[in-house]
């Protein structure tokens, strides 16, 4: 399977078709526990109780790992479960962990203000600059947790340098990789320990279910987030990892689709005049246009832009889109527009996070180019 294209990993990973009934598509296994022959005499695949396991939720795990190289996938509840597992795993008190100066609110929220009441401690650096996370690293550093592309200034962190100062300090990188999603970027494969994803986003990729998962190569590690995910509880119901699932088989496709629009929206942008600044990594003028060149395949299908008028002017924008609906969340079909410092981000509100408050960010979709630029046009306007 190693071997085999993108898409077809995709469509075929860990999705062979049902040994009894030849059902092509995994089925939805609706239960909470299995028959036993005699006491511990679990069936095929050690099934249980689905807390600890369920058999689609199975096969959402194999997918994922195969798509981002990893021996090892785990699904979550939630993109925040996921994340939680992690910090809470690699993490004990006294521990230092550097985040990222821009970075999804949530994230933020879960380490300010439940991993620091643990007795965790934690800096902030600029991800974007090697020699800012080398100064945040001291000796209990443990983890570099890093997005990028960030949420929502779009910055791009160099995976492999920050591997390396991560392995040179004994502590691990950790990369959300909700943004790119593996059809465009692979972290394990550029030098990270460990990636994360709320695949809520592009993998679930319609804007219907809230899900997580946690890749890795490490075997103990591995063990240890299975045990504290049984032991806690967040995982994804089996209708909620079949729609993941069934995202996933066509996210290269709508991913090539995002990252086409995106392009032709952010130069449409760019040459506007009420737009005074653009964020895009795929734009030659972004500072880590070729470090994303390097290490992603594209360049996204999200979006930043800063209102020259302010922050008055940036919600009457946001207000006044139709197609781009007002909403937070990304990664959907659907266009979506939202104001970071008042919605996503308002969690960072004060913090060395805080974003423009000019400032808006739209998860491009995959509708028509030239009906979303217009819409953008007349909000604008
Ligand atoms: C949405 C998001 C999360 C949180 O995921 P949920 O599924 O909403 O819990 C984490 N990181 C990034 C980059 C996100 O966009």
């Amino acid at each position: 399977m190693e071997n085999l294209g993108f898409e077809t990993r995709a469509i075929h990973a860990g999705q062979e078709p049902d040994p009894r009934t030849g059902a092509v598509i995994v089925p939805i296994y609706q239960t909470s526990t299995y028959a036993q022959d005699g006491v511990g005499g679990t069936r095929d695949g050690d099934y249980e109780y689905s807390r600890t396991a369920n058999p689609t939720r199975t096969a959402l795990e194999e997918q994922l790992a195969s798509l981002e190289g990893a021996r090892h996938g785990l699904a979550f509840a939630s993109g925040m479960a996921a994340s939680d597992a992690v910090l809470r795993t690699v993490l004990r008190p006294g521990d230092h962990l550097v985040l990222g100066n821009d970075a999804y609110g949530g994230t933020f929220r879960l380490i300010d203000k439940v991993l620091t009441t643990w007795g965790v401690t934690y800096d902030v650096a600029d991800l974007s600059t090697v020699d800012s996370v080398r100064a945040a690293v001291r000796p209990a550093t443990k983890v570099i947790w890093c997005e990028t592309p960030s949420n929502p200034l779009l910055g791009i962190a160099d995976i492999p340098a920050l591997a390396g100062v991560a392995h040179e300090a004994g502590a691990r990188l950790v990369v959300d990789n909700t943004f790119a999603t593996p059809y465009l970027q692979t972290p394990l494969a550029l030098g990270a320990d460990v990636v994360v994803h709320s695949t809520t986003k592009y993998l679930g990729g319609h804007s219907d279910v809230v899900g997580g998962a946690v890749l890795t190569n490490e075997d103990e590690l591995r063990e240890q987030l299975f045990f504290l995910r049984n032991s806690a509880g967040a995982v994804p119901g089996a209708f909620d990892a079949w729609l993941t699932l069934r995202g996933i088989k066509t996210l290269a496709v709508r991913m090539e689709r995002h990252c086409d629009n995106a392009e032709e929206i952010a130069r449409a942008l760019l040459a506007h005049p009420k737009v005074s600044k653009v964020y895009y990594p795929g734009l030659p003028e972004h500072p880590g246009h070729e470090v994303a060149a390097k290490q992603m395949r594209r360049f996204g299908g999200m979006i930043s832009f800063r209102h020259a008028d302010g922050e008055a002017a940036a919600l009457a924008v946001s207000a006044r889109t139709s197609l781009f609906v007002l909403a937070e969340s990304l990664g959907g079909i659907e266009s979506l527009i939202e104001h970071p410092g008042r919605m996503t981000h308002a969690s960072v509100s004060g913090s060395l996070l805080q974003v423009p408050d000019d400032l808006l960010r739209l998860s491009v979709g995959i509708e028509d180019p030239r009906d979303l630029i217009a819409d953008l046009h007349e909000a604008l306007a």
